[in-house]
């Protein structure tokens, strides 16, 4: 059995450990912890639930520490690691655990994301922090006032850089990695490989960087039992709560599942059905507050809510423990996508439970999703239980809460369907959230900007093709042309 010993960590970073209570490294430590200690690249190809924020997390602090140092002096505590996310809950549960990996070491952790006060944080980052988490837009909105620099960093971490792709953060991170030392160690963790994100790898990373994969690329987990229902769209929301009322424990209520979907008005009106008919639910949408996000995910984490309905935006990257099942109510857009809700399940060994509900016009997606995960699903057509099932199992509820006895196919809900059909967003559209999904664009020209950044706008107006311009803009080691 291996062990955290055979890393030789210093005793400060092993005490955390202990304290974590990590016995011993999942795979995607093993692999990736000697090569980050060592200096070397990594493209690690690894989801969230694998343990990788500690693969990476957990050397980069070891790399960092010989200049750890108590001086109250903000000069003696640059920037030396900094690490890219994608979304704001992403990025506060990193830097949640690099604390705690730090926290014996005079290290400081900090992490800035946007759509929150952003003086906190410049208060923060201008007293000095070594190990700092965040967003692009932010980073970029705080470098613009001067609150920190990234002229020291020596180890730069991008985490689920698929996602950062899809939302369209390229620009920004590249107007990021410009403002970094050339000399520098490069990590870069996806859940999944396209070839935009093999051409990010290529001009991000140096040369010959080590792969470490820990599943096999764009494939589900083999813990994952995987159950794909033909539905009608009329039927849909019927099957999904006899779903979330029977599947779960001795056929009782489940007590622990994200339902998926597509559109935040699906996510909004099929939380409130679902509280209707005496399910505890919650959604997460880009549309939420911080705050409000956060109670969510706490109500959800403590048990006070059962299910929580989610989009994928909202859902990204959120550390939930040991979920027993997600169930896709909505098939994902983008075939990625149903690796990435399907990941949450069956982590680190347990066993999990995936559920699609399909509908007849959903055939091309699921076939899209059959050849990227390269099995084929057998579908089984579904129907909502009878009235006389759900009578029986009113009069076999112990409780017999009051909720549970509602109908659901009432004209309200039919309303409900149509809306929901209208509520249809089309591909080009998806992950367009105008809080947390666009990239960081200039509004003010008060703040005065630092030379990199106006050059890097010129550049851009020229070339409309953003992705094929930038990355064919980026120099490329001769290895790799
Ligand atoms: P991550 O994939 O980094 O989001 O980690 C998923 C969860 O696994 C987090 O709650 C970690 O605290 C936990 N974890 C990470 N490494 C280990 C380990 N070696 N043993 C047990 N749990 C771990």
């Amino acid at each position: 059995m291996s062990s955290f010993a055979q890393f030789n960590f210093d005793p400060r970073i092993v005490s955390a450990i202990e304290r974590m209570g990590y016995k011993e490294p999942t795979p995607i430590q093993e692999k990736a912890i000697p090569v980050v200690m060592a200096g070397g690249d990594v493209m690690g190809a690894a989801q969230t639930g694998t343990g990788k924020t500690a693969g990476y997390g957990l050397p980069l602090i070891a790399r960092v520490l010989p200049k750890a140092n108590t001086s109250m002096s903000p000069a003696r505590h640059p920037v030396r690691a900094l690490i890219l996310t994608p979304t704001r809950e992403l990025a506060d549960q990193v830097s949640v655990n690099l604390e705690q990996y730090a926290s014996d070491t005079p290290l400081r952790v900090g992490v800035v994301y946007g759509g929150v006060d952003i003086r906190p944080q410049s208060d923060m980052l201008r007293r000095g922090v070594e190990i700092l988490t965040a967003t692009p837009g932010r980073l970029l909105d705080h470098i613009e006032q001067r609150a920190t620099n990234l002229s020291q960093v020596e180890v730069v971490v991008l985490d689920e850089a698929d996602r950062m792709l899809d939302m369209g953060f390229l620009p920004d991170i590249s107007r990021i990695l410009k403002l970094l030392p050339e000399n520098r160690q490069n990590l870069m963790f996806s859940a999944t490989f396209s070839p935009e994100i093999t051409r990010l790898a290529k001009n991000f990373l140096r040369p010959n960087p080590t792969v470490v994969e820990v599943a096999r690329q764009n494939q589900t987990a083999e813990t994952v039992t995987q159950e794909v229902y033909q539905v009608t769209d009329r039927e849909k929301t019927d099957v999904l709560i006899d779903i979330l009322k029977t599947r779960g424990e001795d056929q009782g209520p489940m007590k622990q599942v994200i339902v998926f979907v597509n559109a935040k008005i699906t996510c909004r009106r099929l939380a409130r059905t679902l509280e209707r008919v005496g399910i505890n639910a919650d959604a997460i949408h880009g549309d939420k507050t911080q705050e409000e996000r956060q109670a969510a995910l706490e109500g959800f984490k403590t048990g006070a809510i059962h299910v929580l309905v989610a989009t994928d935006v909202a859902a990204r990257g959120l550390d939930i423990k040991e979920l027993p099942c997600v169930v896709n109510y909505d098939v994902p857009f983008s075939a990625e996508d149903y690796v990435h809700r399907i990941g949450r399940t069956g982590r680190a060994g347990s066993h999990g439970l995936a559920i699609m509900l399909a509908t007849r016009e959903d055939g091309r997606l699921v076939e899209a999703i059959e050849k990227l995960t390269k099995q084929t699903f057998h579908q089984v057509p579904l129907r909502p239980l009878s009235r006389q099932a759900r009578a029986e199992m009113r009069r076999g509820s112990e409780r017999g809460d009051r909720s549970d006895r509602e109908r659901v196919d009432t004209p309200e809900d039919e309303k409900l369907a149509r809306e929901r059909a209208r509520a249809y967003v089309p591909p080009s559209q998806r992950h367009r959230d105008p809080i947390f999904d666009m990239p960081y664009r200039e509004k003010s020209a008060a703040n005065a900007k630092p030379e990199e950044l106006r050059v890097f706008e010129r550049e851009n107006t020229r070339r409309p093709r953003q992705v094929a311009a930038l990355l064919g803009g980026l120099r490329l080691p001769p290895a790799l042309r």
